[in-house]
């Protein structure tokens, strides 16, 4: 029988996201547009809109739905934005920020993943997208000031070219702390300095590079 991913998609944006207090219709919107079990293998299709993260190889996972759905939110966008995601992945995350933003630059350190993620994202229609292989850690000069920054992996702080790159007024976010747990941090770029705010226990792999952990 033909699994129904549309209805899987909708239980999981009521039991899944809605339930657990994001708010944003724009956020909800991107969720229920985008095509999760497509970012995943095949054999793993039936499985993508469960309430969690699926391997997606190398050792590297496509987030839980709340988690990209939480840390989108987390970011304000409205829009008109230039966004810089580090850790492509899958390309899931990358889809639900292209939903909401102007354009979105995307770094991958995994040079296998870029392909992949890129073909997904263009077949789906995304093209406010580009993606680079590379150490997400230095971010991408070349396209910054970002009014928005995402990290979808774990540092032990925040890159510091990552803060540099942010625009005045800018938002990023990132989970930072130790290899078990860290805590989802919201940094706001203002023109007196930076103000951070703790959105809560997260967990995520390492963020791999010279401004993260060693390999
Ligand atoms: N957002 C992704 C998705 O929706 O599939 C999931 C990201 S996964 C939790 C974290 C990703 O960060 C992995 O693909 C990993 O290879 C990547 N990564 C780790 N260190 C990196 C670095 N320094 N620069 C860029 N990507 C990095």
């Amino acid at each position: 029988m033909a699994v129904n991913y549309e209805g899987a998609r909708q239980k999981m944006l009521e039991s899944q996201i809605r339930a657990r207090n994001v708010r944003d219709p724009r956020v909800l919107e991107a969720i229920r547009r985008v095509p999760r079990h497509l970012f995943v293998e095949e054999a793993l299709r039936d499985r993508a809109y469960l309430d969690k993260a699926l391997p997606i190889g190398e050792k590297q996972t496509i987030s839980q739905p709340y988690m990209v759905a939480a840390m989108s939110e987390a970011l304000k966008l409205r829009g008109r934005e230039r966004v810089l995601e580090i850790g492509t992945g899958s390309g899931y995350q990358t889809a639900v920020l292209a939903e909401l933003a102007e354009s979105v630059f995307s770094i991958e350190r995994i040079a296998a993943f870029v392909p992949v993620a890129r073909r997904r994202l263009e077949s789906l229609g995304y093209y406010n997208v580009l993606i680079k292989v590379g150490d997400g850690t230095i971010g991408w000069s070349e396209h910054a000031p970002y009014d928005a920054i995402l990290v979808t992996a774990a540092a032990p702080h925040v890159p510091r070219p990552l803060l540099e790159q942010l625009q005045v007024g800018g938002l990023l976010v990132a989970p930072i702390g130790g290899e078990e747990t860290q805590s989802l941090l919201r940094i706001r770029r203002d023109e007196d300095g930076f103000h951070e705010e703790d959105l809560g226990e997260c967990r995520f792999v390492k963020l791999i590079g010279r401004h993260g952990w060693e390999q």
